[in-house]
């Protein structure tokens, strides 16, 4: 079983929940491909879960499959695209009787609006809605469609699910009877009379930020059998300009620390050794603790859920992602210092070094408080990695804009910047500003800031050689005849073992310690110390 994505897809665990493996039986199949972020690989890992207990099989091609998913990204621009292609490109399989959905960022974003681009859709839900995937399947298995009047075709499905549906003839949309809480609903298309018959069923799950409910399941199908993703906090309050997932992914509502735990302390039973803990901002992590009587008690904060996490027996590894400047405590690097298994690195995008250009991107931080928590972190204890996230050629940006972001560079020294030109993006505040700074200027201004940052990597790696690091290993490259590990700085360390024949090779998931002895600008290679 596998996540597709555009980076390719890692085996399933052998001890899934057995419905997973019951799920071979099925005949129900679906094909599930994602793009973006790891917040939507993670979430693909629950509707793949969710799937499965729902009696699909999961299956490697488009032609296998009935039931045809893409979880979708609408951070850039390319990324939508690609999705209107694919399923421009799958279009005539529909006459085969296959289904399509989508799900995710761009389901949000562009709603009932996707059935008119793309008629041979039968589902568009954003990713608030997934708690409501279940009785989305049932309806997209019921409803049929028959002379232009939708009925319910499902011996399975409840039996007053469909009735108000079968009388819906001419109305454009209608709340089903299941989807109380959220606002999955059945719609008819306007192009209802050209379309064939199963095209006409259209099922939305397009909460917005309505919803205060997360997605937890149990049912949770993860792709890497020593790492694993869990979501603590979705959606964000932020509205940076620039950004869609205020509006895609929902008001920010996190889960109780009790329930973090107690999917870590599973976790840590099937064997994972290292976390991911998940959130478009960890940082404003609340914990909607309750005590027994249903009122409302100080949680945990972020630190200390992250520390609690790390000391779980078994786990060794603790990562999170995304931070927000604005609320990244010193807690936080305190926590780390403390707790041996929290890994010594911290994402923290900074987006833009100039405090004008902050403000314009409603970024609620200025250069200065940025580097103040920077400064928290070089004062650790541990040597802790530093990684960031840069937009350049955002709406205003001068080239003394510019300059100061590319002098932060230098000043923080990061280990890897995540660079990217602005692009306009849907519903976003920064649609009012013009988007005036030409593509052939961000494009190179873009080339100076990362060659600007390889600069940086290139001295920064080189200072590890002669270091000995714990990796994780990852797999081996046969034809460099290396294995592949990371360490817990976050940073590549493939390596040789000149000593394999007299022990045993390493092996997927394993920890061993690596001295590095070569650099280069977004690796470090090393020998395997026995
Ligand atoms: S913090 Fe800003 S950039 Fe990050 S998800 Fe929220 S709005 Fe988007």
């Amino acid at each position: 079983m596998k996540i597709k994505t555009n980076s390719g897809g890692q085996e399933c665990p052998p001890h899934m929940c057995s419905s997973v493996i019951l799920s071979h039986m099925s005949h129900k199949t679906f094909y599930l491909e994602t793009f973006g972020c790891q917040m939507n690989v993670h979430d693909s890992e629950k509707v793949i879960g969710t799937l499965v207990h729902e009696g699909y099989r999961q299956v490697e091609t488009v032609d296998e499959a009935d039931l045809i998913l893409y979880n979708t990204c609408s951070i850039r621009d390319k990324a939508e695209q690609k999705v209107f292609h694919r399923l421009a490109d799958y279009k005539k399989l529909q006459a085969k009787g296959k289904k399509f959905g989508v799900l995710g960022c761009v389901a949000q974003q562009e709603g009932e609006k996707i059935f008119e681009r793309a008629p041979h859709v039968s589902l568009v839900c954003g990713s608030a809605s997934y708690r409501n995937l279940p009785q989305m399947l049932v309806q997209l298995e019921g409803a049929q469609v028959e002379g232009g009047r939708l009925r319910n075709a499902s011996l399975d499905a409840p039996a007053d699910l469909f009735a108000d549906l079968s009388a819906l003839d001419s109305i454009d949309s209608h709340p089903s009877k299941i989807a109380k809480g959220g606002a999955a609903s059945l719609v008819k298309t306007r192009d209802s009379g050209l379309a064939a018959r199963d095209s006409l069923v259209r099922i939305t799950g397009l909460d917005d930020r309505e919803t205060d409910e997360c997605f937890e399941t149990e049912f949770t199908a993860r792709t890497n059998p020593h790492r694993g993703y869990i979501t603590i906090i979705e959606g964000c309050d932020k509205f940076c300009a620039y950004c869609v997932v205020p509006f895609t992914r929902g008001k920010e509502r996190s889960r109780t620390s009790e329930s973090v735990l107690a999917e870590a302390c599973q976790m840590a039973d099937l064997g994972y050794t290292e976390i991911q803990l998940l959130g478009q901002n960890v940082n404003s992590y609340k914990d909607p603790a309750t005590d027994r009587a249903g009122k409302s008690r100080a949680g945990k904060t972020f630190a200390e859920l992250l520390a609690a996490i790390g000391e779980i027996r078994g786990i060794q590894r603790v990562r999170f992602t995304t931070s927000h400047p604005r609320d990244f405590g010193r807690d936080i690097v305190d926590a780390i210092d403390a707790v041996p298994t929290l890994c010594n690195h911290v994402h923290l995008p900074v987006q833009s070094g100039s405090t004008r250009m902050l403000d314009a991107m409603q970024r609620l931080y200025t250069r200065d408080q940025y580097l103040e928590r920077i400064s928290w972190i070089k004062a650790a204890k541990r040597d802790i990695s530093i990684t960031s996230d840069v937009i350049v050629g955002f709406p205003g940006e001068t080239e003394a804009d510019f300059a100061e972001t590319l002098d932060l560079l230098d000043e923080v020294g990061y280990d890897s910047v995540f660079s990217f030109k602005y692009s306009p993006r849907p519903n976003t505040p920064s649609l009012q500003l013009e988007d005036a700074i030409p593509e052939e200027e961000k494009a190179r201004r873009l080339e100076a800031l990362m060659a600007r940052q390889r600069e940086i990597q290139i001295i920064r790696n080189k200072n590890y050689i002669g270091t000995i690091h714990e990796v994780m290993v990852e797999g081996y490259n046969e034809p460099r005849s290396q294995w592949i590990g990371r360490t817990a700085q976050n940073k590549t360390l493939n390596f040789t073992a000149a000593a394999v024949q007299a022990m045993a090779a390493p092996q997927p998931g394993s920890y061993v310690s690596v001295i590095v002895t070569s650099s280069f600008p977004n690796s470090l290679v090393g020998e395997l110390v026995v």
